[in-house]
């Protein structure tokens, strides 16, 4: 692992860029090492994620890994899995739940962290905020209508709801998202992991 890349994530870690913006200091929580071969690129890390510093370390994350067929151990290994939010420090909450990713995180460290992922073969586009940000085509669609379209992405990237408790009601609503996409989802996931 080369030196430039322990400076990057060493300066990304100690970032306190918009830490006056932010409800609690700034601990910025993302699981990067240049060997992943799979990319979560999530939106912002709840307090659950923000108190114990592990990401997705909540209900999100336990359907997550479900989704995806992974066991803990494998999710949290980071010569298979990479974890880059949106926005690394936990936003605080608004009315209808966490606020929405700050801009200035992903305009300040994304392009250079992604640089240090060259093996990535998936990355999981969650949510409508990283699906703007990483399928700019999709910025005039509904994140249903994305998700919906799923075959123009696949295989190297997909777009997926966010794994929340919140959205039980648009798992609900769109049963077609776990008959027709998980499946494919794990089988490829567990290709990829055994390569
Ligand atoms: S949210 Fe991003 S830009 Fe703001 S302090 Fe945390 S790491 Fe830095």
């Amino acid at each position: 692992m080369s030196t430039d890349f322990d400076s990057l994530i060493a300066e990304a870690r100690g970032c306190t860029l918009c830490a006056s913006q932010l409800p609690l200091a700034p601990k910025p929580i993302f699981q990067l090492h240049p060997a992943a071969r799979i990319l979560i690129a999530g939106q912002a890390p709840g307090i659950k994620a923000h108190t114990s510093g592990i990401p997705f370390d909540d209900a999100s994350g336990q359907r997550l890994r479900n989704w995806l067929g992974l066991s803990t151990d494998r999710f949290y290994d980071p010569s298979l899995t990479a974890i880059l939010p949106m926005e690394m420090c936990y936003p605080g909450r608004g009315h209808t739940g966490d606020l929405s990713p700050r801009p200035e995180c992903a305009e300040q460290w994304r392009k250079a962290l992604l640089k240090q992922l060259p093996n990535i073969k998936l990355t999981l586009v969650i949510g409508r905020y990283a699906q703007v940000w990483h399928l700019p085509g999709s910025r005039k669609l509904s994140l249903t209508d994305t998700v919906k379209l799923w075959r123009n992405y696949w295989p190297d990237t997909l777009p997926l709801p966010h794994p929340s408790p919140r959205n039980n009601r648009w798992l609900k609503q769109n049963p077609w998202f776990e008959q027709e996409i998980l499946p494919v989802l794990r089988a490829e996931i567990s290709s990829i992991a055994r390569r």
